[in-house]
């Protein structure tokens, strides 16, 4: 079982509650280098010129340097971990923003799990058995409750996402019928999962979960390739 304690810690940018476990989520960004002041005698946006009575401010998200002006927003940083909204620059406020939706809204249906058809696995034997797919709740391994017996994957190990589709609706755009997750097992072997969603009452909740899991993976590549 891992280790969801968790504790306050203060950073110079606010206080945070981080996992006392070392190993984070894979959501979780570290907290960037402030440009250093004599690095900037100018606001990076706007090219104001800082003195005395223009104070440098500097985004708690790139670190870069501003003026009040171009970094005057305060916004929630979940994936920094920050108990109150902090201050950011206007391009990180936007991108902070999305985030703000996935948190409240995406992440609840990866942990309340959808349910799907294994179809054509090669992690198992049979062609087809039903699983309910679940984040865990240190968000850093898919689960699999009710079908064969599977092994947990780190979402991380997570190496391309794609939407399975069937035919089209009224308006001609393709249907969602599953997810294809492909990721590095334990032994670093890459697999392959495909999961289709069951015609039934839990069928929204799975649509749900596979926009869901995109927007989650969108995220950790982004970061991946940031790096
Ligand atoms: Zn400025
Ligand atoms: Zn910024």
């Amino acid at each position: 079982m891992a280790n969801t304690e968790r504790k306050l810690v203060h950073s110079k940018s606010g206080l945070r509650m981080i996992s006392i476990d070392d190993s984070e989520s894979p959501f979780m960004l570290t907290e960037p280098q402030w440009v250093p002041d004599v690095e900037c005698p100018y606001c990076m946006q706007c090219q104001t010129k800082f003195v005395l009575m223009k104070r440098r401010h500097h985004c708690r998200r790139c670190g870069r340097c501003y003026c009040s002006t171009c970094c005057e927003k305060k916004v929630s940083l979940h994936r920094m971990c920050f108990i109150d909204p902090v201050r950011q620059c206007d391009s990180c406020c936007e991108v902070s923003r999305k985030e703000c939706e996935f948190f409240d809204k995406h992440i609840k249906v990866l942990l309340a799990g959808g349910n799907f058809v294994l179809v054509d696995a090669d992690v198992i034997n049979n062609n087809q058995m039903s699983v309910t797919c679940k984040l865990s709740t240190d968000h850093r391994l898919l689960t699999f409750e009710g079908g064969p017996d599977m092994e947990p994957f780190q979402l991380s190990s997570i190496e391309s996402v794609q939407i399975l589709t069937t035919g089209t609706d009224a308006d001609g755009n393709p249907l969602p019928s599953g997810i294809a997750l492909k990721y590095r097992n334990k032994d670093e072997d890459l697999k392959i999962i495909k999961m289709s969603i069951i015609n039934g009452p839990n069928r929204r909740q799975a649509m749900l979960w596979v926009a869901a899991m995109q927007k989650a993976y969108k995220m950790i590549y982004e970061t991946r390739t940031m790096r």
